[in-house]
């Protein structure tokens, strides 16, 4: 019986290869049930003018060219706008109506990452950021954040129409509404194509080049290549559905949590009065909102939500809606300056801080983060930040600033680079890493400096015929610093 390259393939090579890994990664893998895999074969297809005929099914081709992106989120941006912009026909596919990922649909989540060492990695992010920065009254609020360095509060509205805007005048093929859902094989290490649903049914996407941004690095499980999901228990991070709160005096507010900070005196009231108040939740993370009179919550903490599964998914977004509702009514009830408060808008979607991460050419470690580890021959993207290790398993959220605000280490470009596929490249969170230096590396502007890579390594190898792992990294790192990003923190 032949398979789609799928999950039972990984949970074989992972048995096969284990020693390649630490064996607590091993352990966790096999751990996990098989998945079903759908008995066809991928692999043999023909093509007939826009149409490809798989198992004798026919399925329009709407796109034949070099590079499809497949996400359309901060890692997913940077790497088309790159791939665009040096040529290449690029498609981009996202399965929401807006492009942004966690910048749009993270209600203003703060976009950060940008300024390793206090200097900018330039390139596509630091653009971006000038365009939210500059943007009248639409212009995002820089805050300087203790540990984590510069943050761009902004307002994700604004954000969906300044990002339309902006690949429209570029010229960027983009379909909404469009999510991948399937990968056709050339051969056992490189797609020929994807498959994508939406209304208009199924259809094919031929590239020469794929780049898998969409966060969960499903492009790469679906094609068999190797991945870790969460710690070395499994355990991933919580959710958060944000949301801003109207209706605020914020003054009030602020000079309360003063006294109150983190809201802990006012939560053992409402919990002595029998309020339901989650102690997941953490409200030390409510800020000041962009917009007057409004605080921006990042408070709800879903535990135990699996982002790769959607019937955990849809559980994490019943239960994070209606822990929004309790948290307002607990901010009416027990806080200063919020007894009129309001929801004035959500997330659109629980936002997912981790879920697989491609076993890949290269690995950031803990300890590369920690020791600051420079790879000035494999740099593509200088990175800080402090250990964000938010609500995993049953752990509480635990922030570790032991990386200096002045220093930075280097993500190296095997990290973008899956072992087992020779067409495809991760952008954004899903890259090789150990779990906790995802989470000092997963800042939304610093994803678009690794897409800028990804995109730019992508045209490479469309123009030179190679496989990713093959690209001349020096001549990377020559494009990429021709094209303003700052790979040696040198400006
Ligand atoms: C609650 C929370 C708080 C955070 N706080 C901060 C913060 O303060 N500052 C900061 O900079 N970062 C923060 N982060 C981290 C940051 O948001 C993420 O690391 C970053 O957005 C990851 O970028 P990405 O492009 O990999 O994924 P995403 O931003 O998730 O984008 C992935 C995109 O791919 C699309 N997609 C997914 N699957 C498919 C598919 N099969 N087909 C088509 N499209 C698909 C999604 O709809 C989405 O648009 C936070 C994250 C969360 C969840």
């Amino acid at each position: 019986m032949l398979y789609i390259r799928g999950e039972q393939v990984y949970h074989e090579i992972n048995y096969m290869r284990f020693r390649e890994l630490p064996c607590r990664t091993f352990f966790t893998r096999l751990n996990e049930p098989p998945r079903i895999i759908k008995e066809t074969n991928m692999k043999e297809w023909t093509k007939e003018g826009n149409v490809i005929r798989i198992n004798g099914e026919e399925i329009p081709v709407i796109f034949d060219g070099d590079v499809a992106v497949a996400g359309g989120g901060p890692g997913g941006l940077g790497a088309a706008i790159a791939a665009k912009r040096l040529g290449a026909s690029v498609i981009i596919v996202e399965l929401n109506g807006f492009l942004g990922g966690m910048c749009s649909y993270g209600a203003g989540m703060p976009l950060g990452g940008a300024y390793p060492g206090l200097k900018t990695i330039g390139g596509i992010a630091e653009e971006i950021l000038t365009c939210v920065r500059t943007a009248g009254k639409d212009a995002a609020d820089v805050r300087h954040m203790p540990l984590f360095g510069d943050w761009y509060f902004h307002d994700a509205e604004y954000f969906k129409s300044f990002i339309a805007k902006f690949v429209r005048e570029l010229g960027l093929k983009v379909r909404l509404h469009t999510m991948f859902s399937d990968v056709i094989m050339k051969d056992d290490r490189s797609l020929a194509g994807i498959i994508v649903d939406s209304k208009n049914g199924r259809e094919a996407i031929l590239a020469k080049a794929f780049i898998d941004a969409t966060g969960d690095a499903d492009v790469c499980a679906r094609a068999g290549a190797r991945f870790e999901k969460g710690d070395e228990n499994g355990d991933m991070m919580g959710g958060t559905i944000v949301y801003n709160l109207g209706g605020v005096d914020v003054d009030a507010y602020m000079a309360y949590i003063k006294e109150d900070p983190g809201l802990k005196k006012a939560i053992e009231k409402a919990h002595a009065d029998g309020f339901p108040v989650s102690d997941d939740d953490k409200f030390s993370s409510i800020h000041k909102g962009v917009r007057p009179n409004s605080l921006f919550m990042n408070s709800v903490r879903v535990r135990g939500v699996d982002g790769t599964d959607a019937d955990s998914l849809t559980e994490a977004e019943l239960e994070g809606r209606i822990r929004v509702q309790e948290e307002v009514e607990f901010m009416r009830a027990y806080i200063p300056g919020c007894k009129e408060a309001y929801i004035m808008n959500t997330g659109s979607q629980i936002g997912i801080r981790d879920t697989r991460r491609i076993i890949g050419e290269d690995r950031l470690t803990e300890k590369d983060c920690l020791d600051l580890r420079k790879r000035p021959e494999s740099v593509i993207l200088r990175c800080a930040g402090p250990f964000d290790n938010t609500t995993r398993g049953h752990a509480r959220t635990n922030v570790l600033n032991d990386i200096i605000m002045e220093e930075w280490y280097d993500i190296p470009y095997g990290c973008i680079v899956p072992k087992d596929l020779d067409n495809v490249v991760v952008s954004g969170r899903t890259f090789s890493c150990e779990c906790m230096a995802l989470t000092s590396s997963r800042g939304q502007a610093l994803l678009m400096g690794l897409g800028q890579a990804a995109g730019t390594a992508a045209k490479m190898i469309v123009d030179a015929g190679i496989a990713f792992k093959d690209v001349d990294v020096a001549a990377l790192q020559e494009q990429l610093t021709k094209d303003g990003c700052d790979l040696f923190g040198r400006e």
